[in-house]
């Protein structure tokens, strides 16, 4: 087969079996090189096309592409569709009976399959290398490589196994996809799966027609309501929401409200979630609220929001997951509420979590980047790129919220001593630590029973901060935590200083902040959420 031939068959396949007219960016040369045998490294946005990337040259090359894939619930769909197109495929996973495993089985060793689906786990069997050793196989490609980063917010241990394919079989090209595109992650994906060799495609990560937002939370299911309404109504999308109880809250707030909305999350029985999956492909408005369980090679063009009610852990997941909208190209949204008590949780979630030391840093970190990220003035989009180590291509995206209506900043410096001299009071004189609350009461002095009990109203700072609203005052905790000035400690999510602090306490340190909605609503509202 010379060069034009493959390159011919590729379009042929295009054309034919898919009904495009032509590759899409990086598409191409993909394509090519691993039509010619090549291995590659394929860093693509969601929606940027990966899937063509090796179907069609397991169609150009003779023998079976073996796609492994963690997404079991799709793969019945998957196949399905490239079925209807003609494309011979099948799957093997636990989902089948044992007759339909062994027809597969029998498929692929005739050599009567153009692609074969397998969920990684498989791979750790000797049967299925067996198997495998047994018919010809085209090339291997695997999806979602990024569940090979042991650090990254998916690890799946099974992906670890998967540097026996090149082991076992290396002539046949290998691929790796994901959407995923540190470097960090990058590199793993390279390492453990012994693709020293490949080449990498990197696409680019912007997405113009995605519009990001990020406001602050008081009260996130009104808010989300309100958006909804006056934004999309009758669009389909998603709301991520952090546990299965406010997916279910949620789920029902919107529903008591006029909006046809479904729960997803991992707690929910398989039919269920089957069901609201499958209805949220099928119909036009559905609106699926849902835990990160949700989402995850979902292909739906038309999805015209994403909405977060709690923050995300990285900004990987929330780039990925911000992606599902849009895909289609046409405008859509982004849209976040995040409050001092996201920043809180997710701290206490990472100190009280498994993992060692190095682990709770790295996700300390991640944490810390999105934090950045919420409360940048800079262009969202700008500081996206940034994160994935791209530029941005015009500075001024013109398409999220601090372009459109550039955040004021102001000096609070003056804040930021008052509440870490609080924190400092209760830990010197009182040998006590208290949460954002209770250091808010005292700011504002406020005679709370929780106030009168410790005796707070005799400490110095008491009423100090008078001049700010409580919503400011949550403002500036949140912002001082984001920042690394202030941090959490324990089960109650109590305020410690850090090595940052001493430094605006002694007046050295500037701290220049976003400035808050000058009513922004009580903090009660941000509780019930
Ligand atoms: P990814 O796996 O990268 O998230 P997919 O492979 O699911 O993306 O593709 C996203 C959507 O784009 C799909 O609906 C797919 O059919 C469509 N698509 C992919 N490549 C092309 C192309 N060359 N021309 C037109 N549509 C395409
Ligand atoms: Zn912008």
């Amino acid at each position: 087969m010379t060069e034009t031939d493959a390159g011919g068959r590729a379009l042929e396949a295009l054309r034919k079996v898919f009904g495009y007219e032509s590759f899409r960016g990086e598409q191409q040369a993909v394509v090519d090189h691993v039509v010619s045998g090549g291995d590659a490294v394929v860093l693509m946005p969601t929606g940027g096309g990966k899937s063509l990337c090796y179907q069609i040259p397991a169609l150009v090359r003779p023998g079976t592409g073996v796609v492994v894939s963690p997404l079991i619930a799709l793969m019945q769909d998957q196949v399905d569709a490239l079925r209807a197109a003609g494309v011979r495929a099948g799957f093997l996973n636990s989902t089948q009976d044992f007759d339909e495993q062994r027809l597969v089985e029998a498929q692929f060793q005739a050599g009567e399959l153009d692609l074969l689906y397998l969920a990684p786990e498989r791979l750790r069997l000797e049967s299925t290398l067996n198997l495998l050793s047994r018919g010809r196989i085209s090339l291997f490609a695997i999806d979602e490589a990024h569940c090979v980063a042991q650090w990254g917010h998916d690890f799946r241990p099974d992906y670890l196994a998967l540097s026996v394919l090149g082991e076992r079989w290396p002539d046949v090209p290998r691929m790796a996809l994901t959407a995923t595109a540190t470097r960090a992650t990058h590199e793993e994906i390279t390492r453990r799966l012994g693709l020293g060799s490949a080449r990498h495609f990197v696409a680019g990560f912007d997405r113009p027609n995605i519009q990001y937002r990020i406001v602050p939370k008081a009260e996130p299911k009104k808010q989300l309501l309100a958006f909804l309404r006056e934004e999309h109504p009758g669009d389909a999308g998603i709301v991520y929401c952090l546990s299965r109880n406010s997916v279910e809250r949620t789920a029902e707030f919107l529903t008591a409200n006029g909006i046809d909305a479904v729960p997803y999350h991992a707690g929910l029985d398989a039919r269920t979630r089957a069901a609201h999956q499958a209805r949220f492909l099928r119909e036009e408005g559905l609106v699926v609220v849902a835990t990160i369980a949700f989402g995850m090679g979902i292909d739906k063009p038309d999805v015209r929001f994403v909405a977060h009610l709690d923050l995300p852990k990285s900004v990987e997941g929330y780039y990925q997951e911000t992606g599902r909208a849009g895909r289609d190209g046409l405008p859509s949204t982004a849209w976040m509420t995040y409050g001092l008590n996201d920043v809180v949780q997710l701290r206490k979630m990472i100190l009280s979590g498994e993992g060692d030391e190095a682990f709770r840093r790295r996700a300390q970190a991640h944490l810390d980047a999105m934090l950045a990220l919420c409360e940048t003035v800079r262009c969202r989009r700008e500081q996206l790129l940034a994160y994935f180590g791209q530029e941005a291509s015009e500075e001024h995206c013109g398409n999220c919220d601090t372009c459109l209506a550039p955040p004021e900043t102001w000096d609070a410096t003056v804040a930021a001593q008052k509440v870490l001299s609080t924190v400092v009071r209760l830990e010197r004189e009182r040998r006590q630590k208290f949460g954002a609350t209770q250091i808010t009461d005292i700011l504002l002095g406020k005679r709370t029973a929780k106030v009168i009990q410790f005796d707070h109203d005799q400490l110095s700072v008491f009423g100090i901060g008078e001049d700010l609203a409580e919503g400011e005052w949550r403002g500036v905790i949140r912002q001082l935590l984001a920042q690394g000035l202030l941090s959490v400690e324990g089960e109650y999510g109590t305020l410690v200083l850090t090595a940052g602090s001493a430094a605006v306490l002694r007046g050295e340190r500037q701290v220049p902040m976003r400035k808050e909605p000058k009513k922004a609503p009580s903090a009660r509202g941000e509780r019930k959420a």
